[in-house]
């Protein structure tokens, strides 16, 4: 599948010098998709020396220019929509449709940065000097490194690549191993349409040799991580050596607050199928339930009714709702925190086991539980798993409280009808993005991230191109 790809520097495809490839898995059957490229040291800082060439060219290619490139990369996701969806779908387990959504937000990102190109400004004051003038520049920040995850494979380069080269910057990306078919999809996009040699590179392979001399390399400028707070932490300790600029986009542990005026039947339909999306690898996962106690048998009960009726199958097959997860690890992962759930005294509502009749592929039954307490694992680590742990609340300031309670601060959702107790939800809740009746957040206009140890720096939006630039003040009076 990988055939006629590899690593994608200055312009061309290639092997890797080490001439090394690892083997990926389709995660529904256990077989090998096909063998992809492992860089190296001498890859990367081949990718480097191709980035400066592609910044200088790139960096000066108009911002019309540079709109009109961004926006044939988009025209290019559309019209390849369903071979890339497919590609993923392989890779990843996602059942088609959600890939589908996922190359539809990739398609955004591209839509929305090509036209904000045309509408980087800068700023004009007056001086307190006659004549003079004081002008604010915004300039690409240069080379930018970045690594992503696997969970969304295309959408997660697409949020870096595309403000990337809105500011005019060139990148060197490493996405995750599980995935490369789909960056390679995604760099042929770019490589059509027209981005210089250079502007845009692309490793593959296990992340710590690329990392590592990336981190090291003073030419880059900047590092853009989607993954753990882990690997966060790691990533931030190796970039304080060249002072790089960062933007960490990490986990989250989203809690989701059902007030008693809700509809809470409702809200527990709404939120299985954005609860068990991408089999709950998903970082703005609704992961906490926090249901008022008097609505909290409803809600369990129908949420646990409507999880059972999902499709659990290969995501290629159109009628699947539920794929498998992403990895063995990831599936093992679940498996253990199931059991400590239930050994922490918990009640299993649904799932809990692998599905019957799946001999081969990472699946898993979608998991509900109730009666959780605060101290429960799962209730304090971030799942990332089809697992749902459903716990109750008398006073909204305690489940604001416990909301509030741990180091994650990505997302949150707020269930009422009551205006006050929403204006309290989001002045109070400590976190980088908030829901309130509705689980929808990720808009390529609107910006994306977390606070806390989830990270900072914003991904979409206007302000998302801001991360990728430099500001030059200028003082300029008469000679
Ligand atoms: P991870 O942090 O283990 O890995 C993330 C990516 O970074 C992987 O591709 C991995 O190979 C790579 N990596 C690992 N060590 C590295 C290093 N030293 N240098 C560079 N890259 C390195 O996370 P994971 O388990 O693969 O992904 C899930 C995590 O990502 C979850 O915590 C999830 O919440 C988070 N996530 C966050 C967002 C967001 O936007 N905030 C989106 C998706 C996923």
């Amino acid at each position: 599948m990988y055939e006629g790809h590899g690593l994608y520097i200055d312009g061309a495809w290639r092997k890797s010098a080490s001439g090394a490839t690892y083997v990926a898995i389709n995660p529904a059957t256990e077989e090998p998709i096909g063998e992809a490229p492992v860089a190296g040291r001498e890859d990367a800082l081949l990718a480097i020396a191709a980035a400066e060439r592609g910044l200088e060219a790139w960096r000066r290619t108009p911002a019309w220019d540079r709109a009109r490139v961004l926006r044939k990369v988009a025209i290019l996701l559309t019209e390849r929509m369903e071979e890339i969806a497919r590609i993923l779908t392989i890779e990843v387990g996602k059942p088609l449709a959600q890939s589908r959504r996922e190359v539809q937000l990739s398609i955004d990102q591209f839509e929305w940065f090509a036209e904000e190109t045309k509408r980087i400004f800068g700023q004009s004051l007056e001086s307190r000097v006659k004549d003079g003038r004081m002008l604010v520049d915004y300039e690409p920040v240069g080379i930018v490194a970045a690594f992503t995850a696997w969970n969304f494979p295309l959408l997660l380069l697409s949020r870096k690549i595309a403000p990337a080269l809105c500011a005019g910057c060139s990148i060197v990306a490493r996405p995750a191993e599980e995935a490369p078919g789909t960056a390679m999809a995604l760099f042929t996009c770019c490589h059509d349409a027209g981005i210089p040699a250079g502007a845009v590179n692309l490793l593959t392979g296990p992340p710590h040799e690329i990392s590592a001399t990336l981190m090291a390399a003073p030419q880059v400028r900047k590092v853009s991580l989607t993954g753990s707070i882990p690997v966060g932490r790691q990533i931030m300790a190796a970039a304080a050596q060249t002072m790089k600029r960062l933007s960490m986009e990490l986990g989250g542990h989203a809690p989701v607050i059902v007030c008693a005026d809700a509809d809470a039947e409702q809200v527990a339909e709404l939120a299985v199928p954005v609860k068990f999306a991408n089999a709950g690898q998903v970082c703005v996962s609704p992961s906490r339930f926090y249901v008022h106690e008097s609505r909290a048998d409803a809600f369990a009960k129908r949420f646990a009714e409507t999880a059972k009726g999902l499709r659990i199958g290969n995501g290629l097959d159109p009628e699947t709702q539920l794929g498998p997860l992403a990895t063995r690890r990831r599936r093992d992962q679940t498996e253990a925190i199931v059991e400590r759930t239930r050994a922490e005294g918990a009640e299993l509502l649904c799932g809990g086991k692998r599905p019957a009749g799946f001999n081969r592929g990472f699946f898993y039954e979608p998991t509900a539980f109730k009666g959780v307490t605060d101290s429960a694992q799962v209730m304090n680590e971030e799942p990332f798993a089809p697992i749902a742990p459903i716990a109750t609340f008398r006073e909204f300031d305690d489940a604001v409280k416990r909301a509030n309670s741990l180091e994650y601060g990505l997302a949150a959702y707020v269930f009422t009808k009551s205006m006050r107790l929403a204006n309290e939800a989001r002045e109070r809740i400590e976190t980088g993005m908030i829901g309130i009746n509705t689980f929808f957040l990720a808009a390529a206009e609107a910006p994306f991230g977390g606070i806390k140890q989830s990270g900072f720096g914003r991904e979409g939006g206007t302000i998302g191109i801001r991360d990728y630039q430099n500001v030059k003040y200028v003082h300029a009076l008469p000679a």
